[in-house]
């Protein structure tokens, strides 16, 4: 299995560690930082170094297994099994997913219906909600958003036990995707005082971090389905 360095240290930007299988135009390590695609959330990209040599990490995604993570690079020959390799991260491509992640979890609080989608873009982000009427409105949801980042509630994580998931459904909201169970436990995020559900992606300590935001868009999919689009107002 890859050791999945983002799901301890979300901030951790680049890992020294060595190649473990490889493929037409994939790399498989050790150890990453590189999240892949999932939840709703796409996969980094960056850079894998190896000695004088240098690829383009493109694109990142779960392996024939959930435990691997497989890195899609381009611009020269994928390096030997065991070479070892640098994994650095676009970090500032990463760091705004984080946020726009985080500010999701807010969307998620600020609307009261079932989430039945989503999707984290680079400096935008949307969720679906299961609503029939009409009733949202950008410039209060926007406010309240606003509201909570400027607030500063911490983020923080915890571990729980499958059972004691399956046995409390509602911590699972966000994107109908079924978070990930890691030797048996599953992680929870926790907006401190305003939310709380299992996660398998990457966020920023504090609401503050994700700095100002506006509702962009409010569209009716389906008669039973708003999407609300979130974008950074910088
Ligand atoms: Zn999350």
């Amino acid at each position: 299995m890859t050791e999945a360095v983002f799901r301890m240290d979300p901030y951790q930007r680049e890992v020294e560690t060595f190649v473990t299988a490889r493929g037409d135009g994939w790399v498989e390590l050790a150890a990453t930082v590189f999240y892949p695609t999932g939840g709703g959330q796409p996969g980094d990209v960056g850079q894998l170094v190896g000695g004088d040599a240098t690829l383009e990490v493109t694109e990142t995604r779960k392996g024939e297994t959930p435990e691997l993570i497989r890195h899609l690079v381009a611009g020269g020959p994928e390096p030997a099994v065991g070479a070892p390799v640098r994994a650095v991260l676009d970090w500032q491509r990463r760091h705004r997913l984080m946020r726009m992640h985080t500010c999701l979890h807010l969307l998620c609080r600020a609307v009261d219906g079932v989430v039945t989608g989503g999707q984290i873009g680079d400096g935008k982000g949307r969720l679906d909600f299961d609503i029939p009427e009409a009733t949202l409105d950008k410039v209060a949801l926007t406010e309240r958003l606003n509201a909570w980042i400027e607030a500063d509630h911490a983020v923080a994580e915890r571990w729980i036990e499958a059972a004691e998931l399956d046995a409390r459904p509602e911590l699972v909201k966000t994107m109908s995707v079924a978070p990930p169970r890691t030797g048996g436990r599953i992680r929870l995020i926790e907006i401190e005082g305003l939310d709380l559900q299992a996660c398998g992606g990457t966020h920023v300590r504090s609401t503050r971090e994700i700095g100002r935001v506006s509702v962009a868009k409010i569209e009716k999919k389906g008669r039973q389905n708003r999407r609300v689009q979130v974008v950074f107002d910088d």
